[in-house]
Formats: structure tokens, C-alpha cells, sequence
């Protein structure tokens, strides 16, 4: 057996969700490698009961003052934070190492930005934070010398796929896609799509905001952007292919025509652990794949004249400054309408495309600014 990494300390923001659990089967397998110093939920109080109980030497953040009274009350501890402030209190713990961020949504920004500051690893689930304000996140990362880490499952895959290699050699990155629940809807079928529906992703277990995501191929979309930021490559050099097995999580091709793919089994653990233990490998919770047993593979290109998110994206990520910010916040509030029946499927598309042709764009913004152009693009689809 590998011994040779040292004890990582980890902070998990957003313990509560599906990479939260991910998460916490990886910790519970691998005890000599990962020892968890601080966990968040804003969700559940009841199950982040249960893990401070599990790992009673993390601190612990509630979603509010009265769920941490209760933990409070519960545990027979006084030192429970909540809120904002505490996320950011956990994020830069003396006692951690890497703060994972796992919270759904840009509200891991800042958290996230006081991890980079403090010299903490950053290993990054939330996509939005990068699609938001990618450009701001890797500077301070590059300025303090800590890590970025993706969870990812695709950008975890072209992270293995790239180690050690010479990033002039890359031609391109190539996305899979598992097309979600509609790959073979008619534009009809789509217009009728219920929200149970489109919660019932064919490959992956997931968090609700991006199962809708993946229902649009708008979560390919972030992933597009998230990719350019992550690993310094122009938009033109990001594609998508849909392989509905979700097998092959994401290829490199490189200049002399091969392409590296990275495969796997339908589990976060895997690109959980490979975070969290970088650069080791180790044997974790992550069942090994039969390929015989799957017998195919297939690949074949998206849809891009029915779900229009993968060519908004890429006209956000290539104009940059405000545009992916609000490309990003147009789609969770259009999330959060359709889950509500407030709008219908498509209409997700339609708002995000008029928000980002309406909302004015800035092409250098500072963080406020991008917070700013955040808040227009929720506010634009309010006023709707
Ligand atoms: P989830 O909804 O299951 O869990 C989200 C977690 O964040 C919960 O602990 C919740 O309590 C907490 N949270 C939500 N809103 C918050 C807020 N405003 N402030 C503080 N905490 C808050 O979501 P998930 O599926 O685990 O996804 C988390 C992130 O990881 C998302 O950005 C998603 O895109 C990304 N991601 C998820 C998967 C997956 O398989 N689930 C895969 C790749 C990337
Ligand atoms: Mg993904």
C-alpha cells in the first residue's frame, strides 16, 4: 500500500449535498490519508448532526443562527458558526489544509477566494464560481502558490489526462456529455417537460440544480467555461461530445492526432478522492469498471439546434468579462423558476440568452462588478 502522503486536512463546504456525500465515503475509506477539520451544510441540520458526530474533531457550520443553537444544544458545544461569516471562518481554518467547495451555486465564491488567500489547496466542485469569476480565482491562486484542484468528473479526467504533459502539445479538450434524460426528445417533447422529469438524469445521482443543468446540456455549457479557466485553453479549443454511458469522463487530444481518455465508473468518489489525495493514488470506495460486462462505448455529436446552451456558453466564454456571469446567474434563477413552474423547459434558454443580450456588459470587471452583473441577470428574469 501507498503510505506516503502526509495527513490532509480537509474542510468540506457543502457537506450536506451529493459531493458532500461523496465526499464522506471517501474520508470514511481512506482514515490514514484524509482526516476532515471542518464541515458546512445549510441544508439537513439532522444529517450534519450525524457527521459532526462521526468526525467529532470538526468544526462545524449551520445554515443559520437557530440550526446552530440546535447543533449547539445536541452536541453540548458552543463554538458553532453560522451563516456567511462562518463559511468564511471555516474556509480559512488554521487547522486545514483544503477546502473543498461543494455548495451549490456561486455563494462558495467568497469563501473560496478566502481559502486561496489563506495558502489553502481549493478543491473546486461548485462550477459556477469558475464560470463566474474564473479569471479572478486562478490569480489569486497563482498569487499565494495553492492549488486548484477540479472535482469535477470531467475536469478531473482532463486534469489525469494532462499530468506531466507539455501544455503546447494540446490540440484540444474534448467534454463528454451524457446528453441527459432528452437526448432523443423532439422540440415538441421538450416543450412539455415536467420538473420531475427532467430530475431524472439516466447516468448520474445528483444535487437538483444540476440535474436541471444536465437536463439542458446548460451544465456542459459551465463546464466549457470552467475547462478554459482550469487549464489556461481559448474556447476554440473546447469541444463536446455526447457519450450517454458516462463511462470515458473527458479526453485530451494532442497535436500528433492521440487522445488520452480517462475512464471510470459513474461515482464523484473517484474524482473526489484523486482531489483530495493529489498526486496519490489510492485504493478508495470506487468499484473498479467491467468493461466486458458494459460491451459499448458510444459517441455521437449534440444537439446543438435543440438545446442552444452549449453555443451560449461558448459565446460567453469567448466574449468573456461580464457575459459568463450572467449567462450563469440567468440560468440558476431560470433553474429555480422551471423548478417551481414558474416557466416552462425551454424557456430556461430563452431567458438566459435575453438576459445576456440586455444585461450591459463589461469587459474588464473587478469582482464587484461581476457580483453586480450577477445581480442584474437574477433581477432581469424577476422582472419577466
Ligand atoms: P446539493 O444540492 O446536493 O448540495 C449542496 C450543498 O451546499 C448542501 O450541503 C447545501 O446545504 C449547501 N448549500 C446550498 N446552498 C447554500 C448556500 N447558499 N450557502 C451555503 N451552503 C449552501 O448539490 P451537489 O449536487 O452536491 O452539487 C454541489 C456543487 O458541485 C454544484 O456546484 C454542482 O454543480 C457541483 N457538481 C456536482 C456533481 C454531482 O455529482 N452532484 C458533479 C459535478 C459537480
Ligand atoms: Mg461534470
Amino acid at each position: 500500500m501507498n503510505i506516503g502522503m502526509k495527513k490532509r486536512r480537509v474542510v468540506i463546504l457543502g457537506a450536506t449535498g451529493s459531493i458532500g456525500g461523496s465526499t464522506m465515503r471517501v474520508a470514511r475509506a481512506l482514515p490514514d490519508q484524509i482526516e476532515i477539520v471542518g464541515l458546512s451544510g445549510r441544508h439537513n441540520k439532522e444529517l450534519l448532526l450525524e457527521l459532526a458526530r462521526e468526525f467529532p474533531s470538526a468544526q462545524l457550520c449551520a445554515g443559520d443562527e437557530l440550526s446552530a443553537a440546535w447543533l449547539s444544544s445536541q452536541l453540548g458545544e458552543s463554538s458553532i458558526m453560522h451563516g456567511d461569516q462562518g463559511l468564511l471562518d471555516l474556509a480559512s481554518l488554521s487547522s486545514a489544509d483544503l477546502v473543498l467547495v461543494a455548495i451549490v451555486g456561486t455563494a462558495g465564491l467568497k469563501p473560496a477566494l478566502r481559502a486561496l488567500e489563506c495558502g489553502k489547496d481549493l478543491a473546486v466542485a461548485s462550477k459556477e464560481i469558475l464560470v463566474m469569476a474564473g479569471e479572478e480565482v486562478m490569480a489569486v491562486a497563482s498569487r499565494t502558490g495553492s492549488r486548484i484542484l477540479p472535482v469535477d468528473s470531467e475536469h478531473n479526467a482532463i486534469f489525469q489526462c494532462l499530468e506531466g504533459r507539455d501544455p503546447t502539445t494540446v490540440k484540444r479538450l474534448i467534454l463528454t456529455c451524457s446528453g441527459g434524460p432528452f437526448r432523443n426528445a423532439s422540440a415538441a417533447d421538450l416543450r412539455g417537460v415536467t420538473p420531475g422529469e427532467a430530475l431524472r438524469h439516466p447516468t448520474w445521482a445528483m444535487g437538483r440544480k444540476i440535474s436541471i443543468d444536465s437536463a439542458t446540456l446548460f451544465n456542459k455549457g459551465l463546464e466549457m467555461i470552467e475547462a478554459k479557466w482550469l487549464f489556461g485553453i481559448p474556447m476554440e479549443k473546447i469541444d463536446v461530445v455526447v457519450h450517454p454511458q458516462s463511462i470515458v469522463h473527458s479526453m485530451v487530444e494532442f497535436i500528433d492526432g492521440s487522445i488520452i481518455a480517462q475512464m471510470s465508473s459513474t461515482d464523484m468518489a473517484l474524482p473526489v478522492q484523486f482531489a483530495l489525495t493529489y498526486p496519490e493514488r489510492y485504493e478508495g470506495p470506487c468499484v473498479p469498471l467491467d468493461l466486458a460486462a458494459l460491451g459499448r462505448l458510444d459517441f455521437e455529436a449534440p444537439r446543438t439546434d435543440l438545446f442552444p446552451s452549449l453555443d451560449l456558453a461558448r459565446r460567453a466564454g469567448s466574449a468573456g468579462g461580464t457575459l459568463p456571469a450572467v449567462l450563469n446567474a440567468a440560468n440558476e434563477a431560470a433553474v429555480e423558476a422551471f423548478l417551481s413552474s414558474q416557466c416552462s423547459f425551454p424557456q430556461i434558454w430563452e431567458y438566459v440568452a435575453r438576459a445576456m443580450d440586455e444585461v450591459p456588459f463589461v469587459e474588464h470587471p473587478s469582482l464587484e462588478q461581476l457580483i453586480e452583473a450577477d445581480m442584474a441577470a437574477r433581477n432581469y428574469l424577476k422582472g419577466r
